[in-house]
């Protein structure tokens, strides 16, 4: 039966290591993957395909293929030619509303086959808000991870919340440690409350 799987969470919490875990499982099965991620976030230590290239499994394994993906369109035509079992979805909060109902259409289509998407993702923006398709995501999904993070400042576990410690207050900006941290509810602080350029 087919199924979606969400793992969420605040950054540095290990998403994209749980996505590389759970797909070299599905490679030990030998199945087909597929692994994609949105066109905004090229820095080399974040991307998952780098994960990808050190996992002694998933390197080199030809059931597998790594995408950057820049519409809707691409995934439809990467799916029909490579006819996967897996697909796992990086940073899924940055893709468009049309993802998503691709993601269901696939999910609805294939609901009979040994078919599964990982979609892996942001909980919060820096404001505290739901990011982009995350939430639809999760509402819909048949298993959710959440994995927390530990809070920079206070040092206790359970840290939810991406907050933007410099830059400006786009909801996508993409900047690593340089301008995020990870806080739990009691030390977070919205974007809008710190003095950020705009
Ligand atoms: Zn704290």
């Amino acid at each position: 039966m087919a199924k979606l799987e969400v793992i969420t969470g605040p950054m540095f919490s290990g998403k994209s290591e749980e996505m590389i875990r759970r797909l070299r499982v599905a490679a030990f099965a030998e199945r087909n993957l597929i692994l994609i991620r949105p066109n905004l976030d090229k820095r080399p230590e974040r991307n998952v395909f780098g994960l990808v290239e050190t996992d002694p499994k998933l390197r080199g394994y030809s059931k597998l293929i790594s995408r950057v993906v820049l519409s809707a369109n691409d995934l439809n035509e990467i799916v029909s030619l490579h006819k996967p079992n897996v697909i796992g979805i990086d940073e899924v909060q940055f893709f468009p509303h049309d993802f998503l109902d691709l993601i269901i259409n696939l999910l609805d289509q294939k609901k009979d086959d040994d078919f599964k998407i990982i979609a892996s993702g942001l909980n919060l923006d820096a404001e505290g808000c739901p990011f982009g398709i995350m939430p639809e995501l999760m509402a819909r999904a048949d298993e959710i991870t959440m994995l927390k993070a530990i809070c920079t400042k206070c040092k206790s576990e359970g840290a939810i919340f991406t907050q933007k410690t410099a830059g400006s207050i786009k909801q996508v900006e993409i900047g690593g440690d340089k301008i995020y941290t990870v806080r739990c509810r009691k030390c977070f602080i919205r974007q809008s409350e710190i003095p950020l350029t705009s």
